[in-house]
């Protein structure tokens, strides 16, 4: 099937680009456009051009099934296409319908008009993957909409409305109705006087170096801030100031050396490791889903809201039960002060807070609950509370609703079982906050129907969520991994290192906490009470003197103002604290240990490898799908650094060997517990293979 239309309407030309989904531009896309410009250029009828998309928009930009492959760079490409269209010696027009990104912006900045249907958005998403618009977006835009707006879009690859730009340069006109009547209609008033307007032959208005730096420092790159890639988008549109070929050449080798660096491949495996983790191999694109119209959640407390304004956030009604008043009222309150003060940013407009929180109520009744489509339980994590709310809700739930579970740990067949209908039972499991972080690790028991699974896979995408479908097993794929991380954390401290070294190292690696900051936030008395039922079911598991001891201290964090910091004022800065170490010597001294100085790079290799030879256990397992699933739960819910594209990814990076290699030394310590430095037999078998864990 063609991806590429041509029609002639009178003496105006028309090539449609229809690419599903996206109108990604591959090459067949990019061949037929150059193709249907040739024939339009050859026809003495034709006066001028135009370019439009489909119902899916303009263009996505590039086509990502290409990537990696040799027709991403096959002739014509992108560049190739766009200096054609500027060459050309009739007027081409593109006609901007739904949205325009990246390589697809940059082929329309190459025409010489474009007309936008209102509501059309526009943007340079390339600084996300640690790359920069490499076919002349760096150089045109400015020149169409000045240095400063194009700095703004292109350094934080904002998606922007074409109507916030229809007074630039960017668009002739941005137009109501259809947008194809109108571009042609355009062509036929266009003056056929001569220069054709170009982008390349305008100035860009120029700035000194002091005004120039001023405006870059105020582009918001935020998740990419300290990678090549913002800097690099920054330098190449100073370029912009100069003549314009000097500038395309500069792009060209800026863009080659981020598409090189370790940083970019890191965020472009993730990209599609997010796309990978939404594919569940026995799911069918057909397997049926249950509709879901209206929530239900039970318990009100921290991770009980959160879920709640997640729902409500995507227009989902949902109702809080809880088991009284104060609590449901606790949780009102906090709810509305998050809306108050996303209003206060300018995050939330007053009407959309109001709409939201209409779609919140709360009831202390389990029967309300009866008409929810799914029911989330997020009540304490003991089994016993669990089960007695599972029996009430498979007592109250119309059937075929989906009863999911928000345990971090718990055993979902368990929790199923509690039921007459383990195959409507998930989990869910959300992180802190709930409204605010994007995992949704998915956990499909034993009984789960595919149906279920299907349903809550797509619900995450309504949340907005990145889900992760995990197998049972305790902690699932993110907290089982963090249980030996953690535990080389605690040795750590015994062996030598206070809290803020071990952090500070870990942090600095690009970790967005190190692990006693990480603990004092979530409270110390939570992790401590799953220890206390852990030190219970598994007696020969070993002990964390140091955590046990804070939290029969009452130091439980933040919320007590101490934990393995001081956080002075009830404020939430870490400050080192002298009884803390105090406590962690004489735990050391007690245990027999002499402390030594321990380097930044055994601290970060010995918490690091710790999650990837778990999380080799877990591929083994089967509780993870692919070594790249566990990369999507460490990169969007635990803060491992995006430039380092997750712990398995990094541990390819680096080889597996070099992994083992260490893992062997810290196995000769008999500090460091040395049975936890048994290497997974996967690891060992990749590596003697000469293979990776995620290609
Ligand atoms: P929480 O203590 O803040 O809140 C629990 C709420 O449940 C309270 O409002 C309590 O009144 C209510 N509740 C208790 N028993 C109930 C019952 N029988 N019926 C109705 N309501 C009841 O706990 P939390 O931190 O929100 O954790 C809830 C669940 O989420 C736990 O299973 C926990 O392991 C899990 N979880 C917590 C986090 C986190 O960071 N806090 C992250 C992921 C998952």
């Amino acid at each position: 099937m063609s991806v590429t239309g041509y029609a002639r309407h009178g003496d105006v030309a028309v090539i449609t680009m229809d690419n599903p989904p996206v109108n990604g531009l591959s090459q067949a896309l990019r061949h037929g456009v150059l193709a249907g410009m040739q024939r339009a250029q050859d026809d003495s009828q034709v006066r001028a051009i135009v370019i439009v998309g489909s119902a899916n928009g303009f263009s996505g930009g590039a086509d990502i099934r290409e990537f990696g492959t040799s027709l991403a760079a096959a002739e014509p490409t992108l560049r190739t296409l766009i200096r054609e269209l500027d060459d050309c010696e009739k007027p081409v027009i593109a006609a901007i319908g739904t949205i325009a990104m990246g390589g697809g912006l940059e082929l329309a900045l190459g025409c010489h008009y474009r007309l936008a249907a209102h509501g059309a958005r526009i943007a340079f998403p390339e600084v996300k993957l640690g790359l920069l618009p490499g076919a002349g977006g760096t150089q045109r835009l400015p020149r169409l909409i000045g240095l400063k707006l194009a700095l703004a879009m292109i350094v934080s690859g904002r998606t922007v409305a074409a109507d916030e730009l229809a007074r630039t340069r960017l668009f002739d006109r941005v137009v109501a109705g259809d947008l194809l009547t109108a571009a042609r209609a355009f062509a036929a008033e266009i003056a056929p006087a001569r220069p054709l307007p170009r982008a390349r032959d305008l100035n860009v208005e120029p700035v000194s170096d002091a005004k120039f730096a001023e405006m870059a420092a105020h582009c918001d790159s935020a998740p990419v801030a300290d990678l090549p890639a913002p800097q690099a988008c920054i330098e190449a549109l100073h370029a912009a100031l100069g003549d314009f070929d000097e500038g395309l050449v500069l792009e060209r080798k800026l863009f080659t050396r981020l598409m090189q660096s370790p940083e970019s491949a890191a965020l472009r495996y993730a990209f599609f490791a997010e796309r990978a983790a939404a594919k569940i191999p026995d799911l069918p694109a057909t397997t049926p889903v249950r509709e879901i119209r209206t929530a239900g959640v039970i318990g009100g407390g921290t991770m009980g809201r959160g879920i709640a304004m997640a729902f409500a956030n995507a227009g989902i009604e949902v109702k809080i039960l809880d088991t009284s008043e104060a609590a449901l009222r606790d949780g009102f309150a906090s709810v509305s002060s998050i809306y108050a003060g996303a209003v206060q940013k300018g995050k939330l407009s007053a009407e959309e807070k109001s709409a939201r929180t209409a779609r919140i109520s709360g009831t202390l009744a389990a029967e309300d609950l009866a008409r929810a489509d799914i029911v989330v339980e997020a009540v304490f994590e003991d089994l016993d509370v669990k089960r007695q709310v599972f029996e009430t809700l498979d007592r109250v739930a119309k059937p075929g609703a989906i009863l999911a579970t928000n345990t971090s740990t718990l055993n979902v067949d368990r929790i199923a079982n509690f039921t007459a209908r383990p195959a409507d039972v998930v989990g869910t499991h959300f992180f802190s906050p709930a409204h605010v972080m994007r995992l949704l690790e998915i956990v499909r028991g034993a009984a789960t129907s595919k149906e279920v699974l299907a349903s809550v896979l797509q619900l995450a995408k309504r949340l907005n969520k990145v889900a992760v479908v995990a197998g049972v097993c305790e902690g699932f794929i993110g907290n089982r991994m963090l249980r030996p991380y953690l535990r080389q954390a605690e040795l750590l401290l015994l062996e030598g290192c206070l809290p803020h070294e071990v952090d500070a190292a870990v942090e600095r690696w690009g970790m967005a906490m190190g692990p006693f900051r990480v603990s004092d936030l979530a409270g110390t008395d939570v992790s401590g009470l799953i220890r206390k039922r852990q030190y219970l079911e598994q007696p020969e598991r070993p002990r964390s003197l140091i955590a046990d001891r804070l939290v029969e201290l009452g130091r439980f964090g933040q919320k007590s103002g101490k934990g393995y910091y001081l956080y002075p004022a009830g404020g939430r800065e870490a400050v080192s604290d002298t009884d803390v170490e105090r406590l962690i010597l004489e735990l050391a001294k007690s245990a027999g240990l002499v402390r030594r100085a321990i380097s930044a790079t055994e601290i970060v290799e010995r918490l690091i490898f710790a999650l990837v030879n778990e999380g080799a256990k877990i591929l083994a397992e089967g509780i993870a799908l692919r070594a790249s699933d566990i990369d999507v739960v460490y990169l969007t819910g635990y803060g491992f650094p995006a430039r380092r594209g997750g712990p398995m990814f990094y541990a390819d990076t680096i080889g597996l060997n070099t992994v083992l290699a260490a893992m062997h030394g810290f196995a000769a310590n008999p500090a460091s517990d040395p049975g936890s430095w048994t290497p997974a037999a996967l690891l060992v078998t990749l590596a003697a293979a000469g293979k990776a864990l995620t290609r």
